[in-house]
């Protein structure tokens, strides 16, 4: 007969743990092309090539000329916490260079998917290695024949999770969130050719040869890129704030579109988005821009490390500056100073 000491609550075992914490990280086929391509990127990677069918959500594969990983590298990595990028809280305090650091992408991706991952370090002898993980456990680890780099596969991700898989929107939907992830690296890395295939089907292309116009041109086209002015601001030419420079491509007014998709930003490399930033974009355009109309924006702001925080959710983008006010000034001005120069705004009130 139970004693008053009994309890109904007990520990979880470790696949469930792995599988719910999996939620947090992956939500659907691009949260983790996102992490793959973060991990190519942080490897040196000179080429990333992502391919995916059925919108991500029965293959994805990204394949880069990285660093590549070891036998004994691969084994670790796909452990719980693990990674290369950070010792401990020291680094996190003075500033993360790399795009990841919680070390819990391939895991938690691994315990709710099949993935494989193909990989031989840069200038080793001899064969590399492949290594299976499936629903949490490793099940196979081979040397094979592949070429410097590394190739992850990520097959029928949330196979084990059914109520997660049955979220997942048509194949168009989660394309268009591939895409989208996918554009971001290309333009904020010009100098690494990024590829993205479909079904079969090549959508873009960059050439990493590190010319933003160039990227532009590769991903969305010649009407676009042919639109596209230059911003370029920095100490004087930028209102007081925390911004150090501002710069990237801007659109003209006429080329627009109804959706955000298009605003690509970056702070310190990193993809993010910022109310601030989006704020200030806008403002420049002022009503040049039917209500609802956003331009294409590949705009790159620099600020001191310890004006932004990095250390944000893994899913998220969002982040917020100190003075978002002075952001959104600075970001307004460098846009307005561009778009003036090429005579593509009416004149506007002095504000004051
Ligand atoms: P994190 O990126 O936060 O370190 P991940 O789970 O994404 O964690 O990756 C774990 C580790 O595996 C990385 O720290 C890195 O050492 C290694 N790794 C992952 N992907 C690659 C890759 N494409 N090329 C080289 N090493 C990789
Ligand atoms: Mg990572």
């Amino acid at each position: 007969t139970p004693s008053k000491h009994d309890t109904d609550i007990h520990q979880l075992d470790e696949a469930t743990v792995a599988r719910i914490a999996a939620g947090e990280v992956v939500e659907r086929p691009a949260s983790a092309v996102k992490e793959l391509v973060e991990n190519s990127l942080d490897a040196d990677a000179d080429s990333v090539d992502v391919t995916v069918e059925e919108g991500g959500t029965e293959l994805i594969r990204v394949a880069d000329d990285g660093e590549g990983m070891s036998e004994a590298d691969l084994r670790a990595a796909v452990r719980e916490h693990t990674t290369s990028k950070i010792e401990g809280l020291e680094d996190l305090e003075s500033g993360v260079a790399t795009l990841g650091f919680r070390g819990e992408a391939l895991h938690t991706i691994g315990s709710v998917s099949r993935l494989t991952i193909r990989s031989r370090p840069r200038e080793s002898e001899g064969a590399g290695t492949e290594l299976v993980y499936e629903g949490g456990d490793v099940t196979s680890v081979e040397p094979t024949g592949c070429p410097e780099g590394t190739t992850v596969e990520i097959e029928e991700l949330f196979y084990n999770t059914p109520a997660r898989r049955k979220f997942l929107k048509t194949t168009a939907t989660e394309f268009s969130h591939v895409n989208r992830v996918v554009t971001r690296y290309a333009l904020a890395n010009p100098d690494v050719a990024v590829t993205l295939t479909h079904d079969g089907r090549e959508v873009f292309s960059t050439t990493g040869q590190g010319d933003l116009q160039a990227a532009v041109l590769a991903v969305y086209g010649r009407e676009v890129a042919s639109a596209m002015i230059p911003v370029d601001a920095d100490g004087d030419d930028l209102p007081p704030g925390p911004l150090e420079s501002v710069s990237g491509l801007v659109s003209h007014p006429e080329t627009n579109r109804s959706s955000r998709d298009y605003l690509a930003t970056y702070v310190n490399g990193r993809a993010v988005t910022a109310d601030a930033v989006r704020e200030g974009i806008m403002g420049a355009y002022g009503t040049q821009l039917g209500g609802d109309r956003y331009p294409f924006v590949s705009l790159f702001l620099e600020v001191p490390g310890d004006a932004v925080d990095v250390n944000v959710h893994p899913r998220k983008r969002e982040v917020r500056f100190d003075d978002d006010d002075a952001v959104r000034r600075q970001v307004d001005a460098a846009v307005e100073s561009a778009l003036l120069e090429h005579g593509l705004l009416r004149s506007r009130a002095p504000r004051g």
